[in-house]
């Protein structure tokens, strides 16, 4: 092995923090909320930041940057902070940037709790927000603003898999010198990388893909180094702070995220492609099936699809209500990214506050069904849904 490896699976696996005087091999958990000055020379330094160290796990701890470093060397960035979940990384990378008076534009298709964001508590301190059609050029020249602080998008988008063209956007922002803040909760670093493309953040929701087994809450905010100087400053002072285990278990769970991707990824597409054209299905969206609206962008800008496939039932909502109440191995549950496939049915639970329209508007129709493909065998998982969909017709 050279001195510098470079490939994803090897930074995934040995990037770890110093061995102590116990020569672990695996690295220990630090459950403490502070650490010893060595003296006051020491202590000053440490808080005015002219020396580096621990202080107080509220700021750093061995566990979460060991997180962050090796985060940041998977997704390609300067720098970056843990929190406690993919919300509150959400939350401080535009709290973090924003004042009374100003702007975010982002992109229509968003996860639940963003849009609440965004629609009913950026608006208490003044900040207000428009959302753009992704895949419409024009709408972003037409909302962009004079006082627009960040461009906050998702792709793919949650539940409605559609895609953005990171280039494009990433050169659009770029020429109005505007930061360009990607969710990639989705694509995981393994299938997609933002910032080779050009953006300037990286948001992540840990819970998912990186946990990987539906076991722990985490975020991450990773990016250019000002930008997270900022986040790095808010997060301090007002504590979404990732504890200290959480951070110990993801950072395990990193070692294994290519293996699991990949797995994720076939299961992924060989449900895709059996679903599509069964009876019962109206549509299937997955950005890997050259059915996909976007199947090139899909190509150009991931390595594999992701694991997460729609399934748009024929019968419409009350085929969607049926369907969930037939499955048996699989799980009906709110979370994705888990080693179990997971069914949930937008219109009845995450999105039944929206209208038809609106969320037709954001690509999930009545009958869809968000299938997180697990790794499981792929037989038993198809057997499942098929015997759910049979079923539900009846
Ligand atoms: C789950 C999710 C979040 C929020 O993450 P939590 O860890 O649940 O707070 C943000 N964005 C996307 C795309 C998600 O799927």
């Amino acid at each position: 092995m050279s001195d510098h490896p470079t490939h994803f699976e090897t930074l995934a696996i040995r990037t770890q923090t110093p061995v102590s005087a116990e020569r672990e091999h695996s690295v220990p958990l630090y459950l403490t909320s502070s650490f010893r000055f060595d003296d006051a020379e020491h202590a000053r330094a440490l808080f005015t930041e002219e020396m580096a160290g621990n202080v107080y796990s509220r700021y750093a701890n061995p566990n979460t940057d060991e997180f962050v470093r090796k985060l940041c060397l998977l997704e390609g960035g300067d720098d970056g902070i843990a929190t406690a979940s993919g919300m509150s990384a959400v939350f401080t990378a535009i709290a973090a940037r924003v004042s009374a008076g100003d702007h975010v534009l982002a992109s229509r298709a968003l996860f639940g709790s963003t849009h609440q964001l965004f629609t009913r508590i950026l608006p208490k301190w003044g900040v207000s927000s428009d959302y753009a059609d992704a895949a419409d050029p024009s709408s972003w020249e037409r909302l962009v603003r004079p006082n627009t602080k960040l461009i906050f998008i998702e792709t793919p988008s949650n539940p409605g898999l559609e895609l953005i063209d990171l280039r494009w956007l990433a050169a659009f922002a770029a020429a109005r010198g505007i930061p360009l803040v990607v969710d990639n909760c989705f694509a995981t670093p393994y299938l997609q990388r933002p910032l080779s493309l050009g953006a300037n953040v990286i948001i992540h929701s840990a819970t998912k893909y990186i946990d990987g087994q539906g076991r722990a809450l985490g975020g991450a905010i990773i990016g250019d180094a000002s930008y997270i100087a900022d986040c790095r400053f808010f997060a301090r002072h007002t504590g979404p702070a990732m504890s200290a285990f959480n951070a110990w278990l993801l950072s395990k769970s990193l070692e294994t995220l290519a293996v699991r991707m990949d797995r994720h990824c076939a299961n992924a597409l060989s449900l895709a492609q059996h679903f599509e054209g069964h009876l019962a299905v109206e549509s299937v969206r997955y950005p890997f099936l050259p059915s996909h609206p976007q199947y090139a962008l899909a190509r150009a800008q991931m390595s594999q699809g992701g694991g997460i496939v729609a399934l748009v039932l024929a019968g419409g909502l009350d085929a969607g209500r049926r369907f969930l109440d037939a499955v048996q191995m699989v799980s009906h549950s709110a979370n994705l990214g888990d080693t179990r496939t997971i069914v949930t049915h937008p219109a009845s639970t995450t999105h039944s506050k929206l209208s038809a329209d609106e969320r037709a508007a954001v690509g999930i129709s009545d009958g869809l069904i968000r299938v997180s493909v697990g790794l499981e065998h792929i037989a038993d998982i198809i057997a499942d849904l098929e015997q759910a969909l049979d079923t539900a017709a009846r």
